[in-house]
């Protein structure tokens, strides 16, 4: 009884290990299985086999679920490989030529990240991604619950149809991803510069941050410098929608201490304004959340 038969074009793909290790379990778990291949025109075949046996029918429906599932895996991940990842490549040298080979490797590896749903992702990527991935999953689920054949070129073409533009959609938003990494990389680059050749107006900075998320800036003896340091900047607060943490920047920035102690962190409400100083400012910075200081903090005081 043809349990499976699956066509596809590119032998040197691992597909048929991938159904091998399925068979294998199955056999293990006493159903009678037999996987045979052959080539028919351009296509490579693989059909599962299962014994007619009224034990190993009965026996197979308790896994039927399970095949399924595997089934789809595997010609999901062939899909992924052999369509998604070629058309990918495709779009980015026919739009993207103008592109540095490295830049071009970086794009697809950031879109690859995404289609397949490896490596690390912002959040709102993470769903979309997974709502790209869970949409052709649902697709091969659904033509294999209907039919025992599939032959994966003609399954892309006429029940993947929208597979390019989705694609290329994809990249169009994965570029615009990569040119703000890129131009927060360079603004970083320039003032992690600024930062080595201006003259250290302090050798240690301390930048408290209370509980309410307040900022407190002392100097190295201590001395409260926040009103006088906050003084120089207030005028672009007046003027524009400058937040705190953007003059916050600009003063440490300015000071460019040798040494920048960021006490009780765990307060700031803005996570990122700590990533971009610790970018900047690399081995500079330092946390402490132990100090007297930060004792007074976590007693809800101001310092
Ligand atoms: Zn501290």
């Amino acid at each position: 009884m043809l349990l499976l038969s699956i066509g596809f074009a590119d032998e040197s793909s691992n597909i048929n290990d991938k159904f091998n290790e399925l068979c294998t379990y199955l056999r293990n778990n006493e159903i009678n299985i037999a996987m045979v291949e052959n080539d028919i025109a351009e296509y490579h075949y693989i059909k599962l086999l299962l014994k007619d046996s009224e034990k190993d029918i009965k026996n197979f429906d308790n896994y039927r679920d399970l095949f399924l599932s595997y089934a789809t895996d595997i010609i999901y991940e062939y899909i992924s490989k052999n369509y998604e990842m070629k058309i990918l490549e495709k779009l980015i040298r026919q739009n993207y030529g103008y592109f540095s080979p490295e830049e071009m490797e970086d794009i697809k590896q950031k879109c690859g990240s995404y289609i397949m749903g490896t490596g690390i992702l912002p959040v709102n990527d993470v769903i979309t991604s997974m709502k790209h991935r869970n949409e052709i999953y649902k697709k091969i689920e659904d033509y294999l619950q209907e039919s025992n054949e599939i032959i994966i070129d003609g399954f892309v073409k006429f029940r993947l149809k929208n597979l390019e533009d989705d694609i290329s959609e994809i990249l169009d938003r994965m570029i615009e991803e990569y040119m703000v990494e890129r131009e927060y990389d360079e603004f970083i680059k320039l003032l992690r510069y600024f930062v080595e050749i201006q003259e250290s107006k302090y050798d240690v900075l301390n930048i408290y941050i209370n509980q309410n998320g307040d900022y407190t800036l002392k100097d190295g003896n201590s001395l409260n410098i926040t009103r006088e340091l906050f003084a120089d900047f207030e005028v672009f607060n007046e003027n524009n929608d400058t937040t705190v943490d953007d003059i916050l920047l600009s003063i440490i920035v300015t000071c460019a201490p040798r040494q920048l102690i960021i006490h009780s962190v765990e307060n700031c409400r803005n996570k990122e304004i700590i990533e971009t100083i610790k970018n900047i400012f690399l081995e500079r910075t330092i946390f402490c959340d132990t100090c007297e200081d930060c004792k007074i903090i976590r007693s809800g005081q101001i310092v």
